[in-house]
């Protein structure tokens, strides 16, 4: 139904879409997840030829819709979209405002507009506030009229731009519920979504979008419970980092103490985890400490608010070798405090790096 082919999007030096490529087809519903900033909107508004892309195709049915000699007009009808901000008409009652779309760009009478208008807004619960003002209604109610007001262009697809984000948490529910129904009947939808739940059991496909890129895309499960890439399941797990480098045997350890505390307070682990965590830390070092003369170590802890694993990570370049390795440590008590804090240890040759990466126990009395 649409194919975009490698487009791109430049604002000014700003490259925001690098090269996308994808295919929605009728009847599927697909949700577009990832950082703020990566393009999303601009990917919709592209699609609805609100902004000009800077290269690359779209077809829609097999029509080039970036050829001069379209019709902007009739592709908006086919694909309508609902923004964040309701973009209601104040001065129009809730049915002025769906009926006037189709009367005047679809030459629809009056008549059939308003029985049409009545129906759509009997689908999204709203029948009861047809002659209202928008600022009578809630927010949610607002947005449950912009979607009737979508509805009534009677569209082929639906471009939703993050359309519970300006809401208070209590009413993202009924909105929510709305968009599932239309998915329900069949319709075809690109939804921008910050609300993980609902994309996963709402959606066929699932696309992360970042660096320009469609990252990473897949069924729900695959992106959601297997993501692939690194950046992926940072997103998904919501993953917070702590990194820090060292550089010579005379490394602050205070300092770095203190900002470890910091970071353990900030994502609330437990103090028995925090005190754990900086014993690895200690004793990690204690190994590494030959080495640091000549090669800088980097320290990553990762945690995962979402799963709650708690990770060290030991990078640093150099000869290939795993330093917990060696021979004269097979009975070492500190390679013991190792082993008994982590859940697993595992050793990569990665890049040119020796990458040590250890799964922290959470679970320890
Ligand atoms: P997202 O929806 O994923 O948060 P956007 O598509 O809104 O991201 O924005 C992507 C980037 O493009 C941002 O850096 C934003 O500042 C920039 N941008 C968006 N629209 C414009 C514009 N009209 N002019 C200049 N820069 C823009
Ligand atoms: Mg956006």
């Amino acid at each position: 139904m649409i194919r975009i082919e490698h487009l791109s999007k430049k604002f000014g030096d700003l490259v925001v879409l690098k090269d996308i490529t994808t295919e929605i087809t009728k009847g599927e519903v697909v949700s577009i997840i990832g950082p703020s900033g990566t393009g999303k909107s601009t990917l919709l508004r592209c699609l609805n030829l609100l902004e000009q892309p800077s290269g690359g195709n779209i077809y829609i049915d097999g029509v080039d819709i970036l050829d001069k000699t379209t019709d902007v007009a009739s592709i908006r009808q086919k694909m309508n979209m609902v923004f964040q901000s309701f973009n209601l008409f104040s001065h129009l009652s809730v049915i002025e405002n769906l009926i006037l779309a189709p009367v005047k760009l679809k030459g629809m009478n009056k008549q059939d507009a308003q029985t049409k208008a009545l129906e759509l807004l009997r689908l999204v619960g709203l029948a009861e506030k047809a002659n209202n003002y928008p600022d009578e209604l809630s927010g949610g109610q607002q947005q449950r009229v912009a979607i009737a007001r979508c509805l009534a262009m009677e569209p082929e697809i639906i471009l939703f731009d993050e359309p519970t984000s300006a809401l208070d948490p209590t009413m993202v529910r009924e909105v929510l519920s709305v968009i599932r129904r239309l998915a329900k009947e069949g319709m075809t939808m690109a939804i921008v979504t910050h609300e993980m739940d609902f994309a996963r059991d709402v959606s066929n496909r699932v696309l992360y979008m970042d660096e320009g890129i469609i990252y990473e895309e897949g069924s729900p499960e695959q992106i959601f419970d297997d993501p692939q890439k690194e950046n992926t399941r940072t997103f998904i797990q919501r993953i917070r980092c702590y990194t820090c480098r060292i550089s010579s045997p005379d490394y602050d350890l205070y300092a770095m103490n203190a900002e470890i505390e910091a970071f353990c307070e900030k994502q609330i682990l437990s103090k028995k985890s925090q005190h754990n965590l900086l014993l690895l830390v200690e004793e990690l070092l204690q190994l590494y400490r030959p080495y640091l003369k000549t090669m800088a170590l980097d320290i990553t802890i990762a945690y995962s608010e979402k799963t709650e694993r708690l990770e060290l990570i030991c990078e640093s370049a150099g000869q290939k070798g795993n330093p917990l390795d060696s021979q004269d440590l097979s009975d070492d008590l500190g390679l013991m405090i190792i082993r008994n804090l982590t859940e697993s240890i595992s050793y990569q040759w990665l890049n040119g790096k020796n990458r040590l990466q250890l799964l922290i126990k959470t679970n320890l009395t």
